[in-house]
C-alpha cells in the first residue's frame, strides 16, 4: 500500500510504499476514504512539543518510529476482516476511533481508551489516514458511517470528539450563560457548531485573525473577540457582560490560558485542549478564593464518537467548513494548515 509518511521531521511527506497489512483476530482492514488532517499532524510533523520552563516532549520520547504515515481522522471501507472480527461488514464505509489503547486496562474496559497509559493510537504509533489502508484493532473502534459526508464525518473522530468531550467538562451551564471558545479553527467552529446542536445561546469565540472571527460569526457564534495584544481578559469580560463561567482553550498556549484563566467567574472553569504549549503560573490561594478549575481534556472516547456521530444523523449537528484535497496533495494541506489559510478543515480524500 502507499503511505504519504513523515520520514525526516519538518521535511515534506514522502509517498512511501508499505506492506499491506494482513488482518489477524479481531482486526479490520480499512480502505481510507477520507482523512482529516488536525494540527496534532503538525505537531507530528515537527516531532515535538513545548512542555512549558523549557521542557520539550519529543515524539521519539513517545516512542514513535519514522517513517509513519500521520492521520487520525479517518472514514474508510472495510476490505478484510480476521477471524475474530465480528459485526463488521465487508464493503461498508465506519469512522474510525483512532486513539486505541492497551485493550487490557480498566480505563480500556470501560472503553475510556483515551485515558489509557499504553496508547496505541492510529497515526502516531501505527500509520494513519494518510496512508491508502489503515488497520482497526477491533470492530468496536468502528462506527458506521450510513449516509454521512465522508469528509464531514472523518473530523468527527478527533475534532467532534475533542469538542464534545471538553463541552462535557464546562456543563451543565444554563443556555444563556456565555461559553468562551478561545481559537477559531477547525475545533473552534465544531465546538461552535457542538454547541449549537446543545441550543446554547452565548458562544463567544476569540481569535487573532479577522476571518477567522467572520467565520465564528457564520458558524453560529453570539460574539467574537480580538484574542491580539493585551487586555484580552478584559475584553472577554466585556463582551461577555461579566466574568465567565466556562473557557475552553483550544490554542493552549501561555498567552491564551493566561487571558481565559483571567476572565474566569468565581466558580469558573478553564478546560485546555490545545497543544500549543507553554505554562501558566497560579496562584494556590487566589485558586481557593476564586474557587476556580483549571483541567485537562484529551480528546474523547469511542463512546463520545458514537454520541457525536448520533448527534450528526439525527440532524441536529450543523455542518463545519472542510476543504477538500486530494491525497497526493497532502503537503499542500499541511503548509495551509500551518499558515493558518485554512477556515473549518482540510480533509485528504480519494478524489476531490
Ligand atoms: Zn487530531
Ligand atoms: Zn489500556
Amino acid at each position: 500500500m502507499k503511505a504519504w509518511a513523515v520520514v525526516r521531521n519538518s521535511e515534506p511527506l514522502e509517498c512511501i510504499e508499505v506492506t499491506m497489512p494482513e488482518p489477524t483476530g479481531s482486526q479490520v482492514v480499512l480502505a481510507v476514504e477520507a482523512c482529516g488532517v488536525c494540527h496534532s499532524d503538525l505537531h507530528f510533523w515537527k516531532g515535538s512539543y513545548n512542555l512549558g520552563g523549557g521542557k520539550i516532549l519529543t515524539l521519539a520520547d513517545r516512542g514513535v518510529t519514522l517513517p509513519r504515515a500521520p492521520g487520525h481522522e479517518i472514514v474508510g471501507r472495510a476490505i478484510a476482516a480476521g477471524p475474530d472480527a465480528t459485526g463488521v461488514t465487508l464493503g461498508e464505509s465506519y469512522i474510525v476511533y483512532p486513539w486505541i489503547g492497551c485493550g487490557r486496562c480498566d480505563d480500556c474496559a470501560n472503553e475510556d481508551d483515551n485515558l489509557c497509559t499504553s496508547q496505541n493510537s492510529i497515526g502516531v504509533l501505527q500509520h494513519g489516514g494518510f496512508a491508502s489502508e489503515v488497520v482497526a484493532a477491533h470492530p468496536r473502534y468502528l462506527v458506521p458511517l450510513g449516509s454521512l459526508d465522508p469528509a464531514l464525518a472523518s473530523t468527527f473522530a478527533c475534532s467532534g470528539i475533542t469538542v464534545y468531550n471538553a463541552i462535557q467538562k464546562v456543563m451543565p451551564l444554563a443556555p444563556d450563560r456565555p461559553i468562551v471558545l478561545i481559537g477559531a479553527g477547525g475545533l473552534g467552529l465544531a465546538a461552535i457548531a457542538m454547541l449549537r446542536a446543545f441550543d446554547h445561546k452565548a458562544i463567544i469565540s476569540v481569535d487573532i485573525d479577522p476571518a477567522k472571527r467572520q467565520a465564528a460569526l457564520g458558524m453560529g457564534a453570539t460574539a467574537t473577540v480580538d484574542g491580539a495584544g493585551e487586555g484580552v481578559s478584559g475584553r472577554i469580560v466585556e463582551a461577555a457582560g461579566g466574568p465567565v463561567s466556562a473557557v475552553i482553550d483550544f490554542v493552549n498556549a501561555t498567552g491564551t490560558a493566561a487571558a481565559g484563566f483571567g476572565a474566569l467567574a468565581k466558580g469558573g472553569r478553564l478546560v485546555n485542549v490545545g497543544v500549543a504549549g507553554g505554562e501558566l503560573t497560579l496562584s494556590l490561594a487566589g485558586m481557593v478564593f476564586r474557587n476556580v478549575s483549571v483541567m485537562g481534556s484529551n480528546t474523547g472516547s469511542v463512546k463520545d464518537l458514537r454520541a457525536v456521530v448520533q448527534l450528526a444523523k439525527s440532524g441536529k449537528l450543523p455542518s463545519t467548513p472542510v476543504t477538500r484535497f486530494p491525497k497526493d496533495s497532502a503537503n499542500d494541506a499541511m503548509r495551509k494548515l500551518k499558515s493558518g489559510e485554512i477556515t473549518g478543515r482540510a480533509v485528504l480524500v480519494e478524489t476531490v
